[in-house]
Parts: C-alpha cells; sequence; structure tokens
C-alpha cells in the first residue's frame, strides 16, 4: 500500500482522482484491510494546513482526538475525550470519528454548534452541512462554527459488548433578538435526535425543560431524559450566561 502524504488541497484532491483512500488513525480500516486485503492507495490528511486547524471556533479533521483541547468549545473537547481508549484516542482522527465510525460520539456535539463541514468534493472545497456531511460520506477538511455562550456534554455509562451508551451535548448561542437559544442534541442507540429551544435571557431552566419535553426528546426513556435534564440545568446555570 502506498500512503500519500499530499500538503495541500490540489495535491490531496489529485491523490483521490487516482483513487486513494483517505485514511485517519486506521482505528476502524486496520482490521478490515487485514482481512479483506489493503488499498493500493491511501491518502492521509495529516500535512494539509485546511485540515490541521485548531481553535476557538474551528476543528480539521485530521486533527487527532487526544489533541482536541480547551481552544474549541467544552462540548466538543469532552466529547473527544469520551472516546474509546487513551490509545485509541491517540490515533484517531475527527474525520474518522463523524465521518467513518457508526458510534461518533462527535456528531451530538457538533450538531449543538451548528458546525458547517467543509468538504472536498469533485468540483473542489465547499461548505455543507452535518447531515449532509454524515449521509454522503464526503471527505472532511475542517468544522467551523459560532463560539458558544456556554456548552456541555455527558455520556452515561455503557457496558462493554452492549449498546452505545446514552450522549447529550447541549449549548447556548446568542440569538439575533437579544434571547438565547438552547440546542440539544443525543445519541440514543445509534439515533441522534437534536432539538432547540429559544428562550428569554436568563430563563429558568424548568420553563426551557417543559418546551423540550413537547419535543422528540419528550419520548426518551427516563433514564436518559433524566441525563436530559441535569445536563440542560447545569448548562443553563452556568454563571456564563449572567
Ligand atoms: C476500542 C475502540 C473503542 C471505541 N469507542 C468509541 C466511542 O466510545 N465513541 C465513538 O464515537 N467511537 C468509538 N470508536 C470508534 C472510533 O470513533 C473510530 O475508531 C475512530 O474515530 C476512527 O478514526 P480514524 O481516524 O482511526 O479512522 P480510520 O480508521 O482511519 O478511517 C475510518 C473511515 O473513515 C474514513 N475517513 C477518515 N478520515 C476521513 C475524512 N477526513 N473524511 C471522510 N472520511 C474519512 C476512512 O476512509 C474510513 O472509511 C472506538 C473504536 C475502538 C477501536
Amino acid at each position: 500500500m502506498l500512503l500519500s502524504l499530499p500538503t495541500t488541497v490540489s495535491a490531496l484532491r489529485e491523490c483521490l482522482a487516482q483513487g486513494a483512500v483517505p485514511v485517519g488513525g486506521a482505528t476502524l480500516v486496520w482490521a478490515t484491510w487485514q482481512r479483506e486485503g489493503f488499498p493500493e492507495q491511501a491518502v492521509s490528511l495529516r500535512e494539509v494546513p485546511e485540515a490541521t486547524v485548531l481553535g476557538r471556533e474551528e476543528l480539521g479533521a485530521a486533527v487527532l482526538l487526544h489533541q482536541v483541547d480547551d481552544r474549541v468549545p467544552e462540548v466538543l473537547r469532552r466529547a473527544a475525550g469520551s472516546v474509546g481508549t487513551g490509545a485509541v484516542r491517540r490515533a484517531a482522527t475527527v474525520g474518522g470519528n463523524l465521518v467513518g465510525s457508526t458510534l461518533r460520539c462527535l456528531l451530538p456535539a457538533a450538531l449543538v454548534l451548528d458546525a458547517r463541514a467543509r468538504v472536498l468534493g469533485g468540483e473542489g472545497t465547499y461548505e455543507t452541512d452535518l447531515a449532509e456531511l454524515v449521509a454522503k460520506r464526503h471527505l472532511l477538511l475542517s468544522l467551523r462554527w459560532h463560539a458558544p455562550l456556554t456548552s456541555g456534554y455527558r455520556k452515561l455509562p455503557g457496558d462493554a459488548g452492549g449498546p452505545p451508551p446514552f450522549v447529550v451535548a447541549t449549548a447556548v448561542h446568542a440569538d439575533a433578538e437579544g434571547g438565547h437559544l438552547l440546542r440539544v442534541a443525543v445519541r440514543d442507540g445509534y439515533e441522534v435526535i437534536a432539538e432547540s429551544a429559544s428562550h428569554d435571557a436568563g430563563a429558568g431552566a424548568p420553563e426551557v425543560l417543559d418546551a423540550l419535553r413537547r419535543t422528540p426528546l419528550g419520548a426518551l426513556p427516563p433514564t436518559a431524559w433524566e441525563a436530559v435534564r441535569a445536563q440542560v440545568t447545569e448548562t443553563l446555570t452556568d454563571p456564563a450566561l449572567g
């Protein structure tokens, strides 16, 4: 297998045009390749500057999960820190998790940030939403979002070999009318549900939870709803919201 390490997006595009398979840390594909045979060509994004950005409002697809630090909002940092084991996080990439894995612990976090995906298609780079990124499995270069006022994430304990543990992500952004918009995204099994509630700045958690109860989140099983309730309450009582 030839592994290419292009340093520009146009060189990356050339590799893809020649049939190279994108690879991150190979934490998912290695076992399949050993079983079914290695591709002739693979391409890593780790030397492409557009895929290695890491900042308050951007995260590159080639960034390793263990590198996701407090430059990004808490919701993303905690999501990355909750994936698998330390060994997995030292090798796995943001792109491999969001596009390549079925668990996608980063997806609820990216959804509450209302992140946009910068992807590379046949015609060049363009921006799309997360639903299209995941459905069409585009080649992800980076995520971009507007920094939230506050955010949070929690993952319930799971049993090894059991269903995926329940995940809830929250973020509050200021809206144009001087109020706040709370976004909540959960992963329940393999299903991801994202909802939001607009409210006046300083509105109490019970009022916002009542509104969320009337969305499909209200149909979650009691343990999952309790995790949503606790996470929403923690987020809305963050002193950062004033
Ligand atoms: C022990 C273990 C525990 C795990 N626990 C969790 C967990 O708790 N939560 C969770 O979410 N996941 C978990 N995972 C899955 C983990 O998220 C993935 O293994 C990892 O994120 C894949 O990243 P990678 O860079 O190694 O991808 P790779 O294995 O390199 O690639 C996987 C797929 O993604 C594609 N890909 C890679 N980069 C891109 C890109 N930039 N754009 C588009 N496609 C791309 C590849 O072509 C390939 O099809 C676990 C995995 C293991 C092995």
